[in-house]
């Protein structure tokens, strides 16, 4: 305010003067002078850094507890035995127990780290105060550090204030500013604010009349300096991982709380559609769910909005782009060849074909996991590597020509066949990874992958008739569901068969 106020008198005082005819640069200078001196002293002394803290008890608004996290049941059991020692930190004193100062939390983004610091605050009755690594970094030398005593300070006088006898103190982005020390070519500020926070742990003790435990939150472990790992710092790491399918389940469930779901949705098949999905992802879901249902003026949220906000958050929002007919023409070829070959790799594989551009992609098929898979077989790879290849053969087959478009395709299949040589289950037998020849390598990827070509073209050529039926059903409706693709698809294996079984030597239709 006073700034404002200041700043108009100045701008006022300059026009006076300007009228008056008077020489007005000098004071012009000083004034720029004294603004960059008021500018860099207010960034100094770290009054722009906001210290943002979430509604505690007395104050308004919703409290996370450990029941709105869903899945997550490892982390959330580990988190509560730690919690145990700041709630029993009398008895802890009394055994001699060293002071439990820091939990880390690793995991990748959105699987729900703020939530359990969160809830673990409330659990523990804590005031919670939370800041992110980047807020920390700053060109001038001694910033950070000062903000770091800064959190602290405050963590300590706003539990006071509230009659608190703990804080819980949330580092969320920890690798921003706890990196190794010395990495960051002569940039000392980052030392200094990391050397700070070290400082301001080790100083925790169990007698203070407020205790402070420091939850860190990063998705880069390994970035770490290693004396933040250090006993008596971040002496526990917990990790979070993305949810697997009853994980997925459960959190649907809780934020399906409160959306009207018509009968017709089953959450636990989305669980099941949904691999790699982490918990905000599941949230935006429902979410983006409820507004199509709404913008559609349905009274609920019905399939038809659940699976087109999968698609939205899988490939991201509906482009506007408006291919030529013979782009198009070419995607639903591309899309319908990895369907087809999808199908025949692992039948009822398909979930849905579209030819509507999202994010970076003009089409795409969406597969059905099976389960969450954490192990594959040779042959799994092969077949994944088949589908992945199917797009280009398609194109090949109806325009006998490839496009750019399968550039994305050929890298994910080559990364694939080089796990399978890596992982000891190409032709090559079991490999020493940094000993084996770049040439030797390569050579096994190409033979992998030529294999999977021709074993592709194999099965999408006698398939061309469908192949054109279903692209033209593509093209109309821009959406063909895997039901109905593998109903032409059975229709149309089972006529070549009836032909081959009825005039022998003419059928099926030979490769040419
Ligand atoms: P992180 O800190 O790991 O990046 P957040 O805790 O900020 O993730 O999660 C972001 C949002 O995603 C939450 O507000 C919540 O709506 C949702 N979410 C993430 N994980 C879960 C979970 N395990 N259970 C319920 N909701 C979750």
């Amino acid at each position: 305010m006073l700034k404002e106020l200041l700043a108009g008198a100045g701008a006022g005082l300059l026009i006076v003067l300007l009228t008056g005819g008077l020489d007005v640069m000098p004071v012009a200078m000083l004034a720029l002078l004294a603004g960059l001196f008021w500018f860099l002293v207010d960034s100094r002394s770290g009054r722009r850094f906001e210290v943002v803290s979430s509604p505690q008890p007395g104050a308004a608004g919703p409290r996370v507890t450990f029941d709105d996290i869903g899945g997550q049941e490892v982390p959330k059991r580990e988190l509560l035995e730690a919690l145990d020692f700041v709630r029993e930190a009398d008895r802890v004193a009394a055994m001699g127990i060293r002071p439990l100062r820091g939990i880390l939390l690793a995991g990748p983004p959105g699987t729900g780290k703020t939530l359990m610091a969160k809830a673990a605050a409330n659990y523990a009755d804590s005031v919670f105060i939370s800041a992110s690594g980047s807020q920390f970094v700053e060109m001038y030398a001694g910033v950070g550090a000062q903000r770091v005593r800064r959190l602290f300070r405050d963590a300590r006088e706003q539990a006071k204030r509230l009659g608190k006898s703990s804080a819980m103190i949330f580092l969320d982005e920890l690798e921003v500013l706890g990196g190794r020390r010395g990495q960051h070519g002569g940039h000392v500020e980052y030392d200094q604010t990391l050397n700070q926070l070290l400082v301001e742990m080790d100083g925790l003790t169990p007698h203070d009349p407020v205790r402070v435990l420091v939850i860190g939150a990063t998705n880069r472990v390994d970035l770490l300096d290693p004396a933040l790992l250090r006993p008596g710092r971040f002496d526990r790491v917990v990790h979070v991982d993305l949810p697997d399918r009853e994980g997925r389940l459960h959190i649907l469930r809780i934020h399906a709380k409160g959306k009207p779901l018509a009968v017709d949705v089953d959450l636990a098949e989305v669980a099941r559609d949904t691999f790699g999905f982490s918990g905000a992802h599941l949230e935006s879901l429902l979410n983006e769910a409820a507004i199509l249902a709404m913008r559609a003026g349905k009274e609920q949220i019905t399939a038809q909005e659940i699976r087109e906000a999968i698609d939205k958050v899988m490939m991201g929002e509906k482009r506007d782009l408006k291919p030529r007919l013979d782009e198009l023409r070419r995607v639903a070829y591309h899309e319908i060849g990895h369907a087809i070959a999808a199908e025949l790799v692992r039948p009822g594989a398909v979930a849905a074909v579209t030819v509507t551009p999202r994010g970076r992609a003009l089409g795409y098929m969406r597969q059905t996991p099976a389960d969450d898979q954490y192990l594959y077989t040779a042959e799994e790879l092969h077949g994944q590597i088949a589908v992945l290849l199917a797009g280009a053969v398609a194109e090949e087959i109806a325009f006998g020509n490839r496009s750019t478009g399968s550039a994305g395709d050929f890298e994910q299949a080559a990364a694939l066949a080089e796990r399978i040589v890596h992982a000891g289950l190409s032709r090559l037998g079991i490999v020493h990874k940094d000993r084996l020849a770049p040439n030797v390598l390569h050579d096994e990827i190409q033979h992998i992958l030529d294999g999977e070509t021709a074993r592709v073209r194999a099965w999408l050529k006698p398939r061309r008739a469908v192949m054109d039926e279903l692209a033209r059903r593509l093209l109309e409706e821009e959406r063909v569901d895997g039901d109905v693709l593998r109903m032409q698809l059975a229709m149309a294996d089972a006529a070549a068969a009836a032909a081959a079984a009825g005039a022998p030597g003419a059928a099926p239709p030979a490769p040419a």
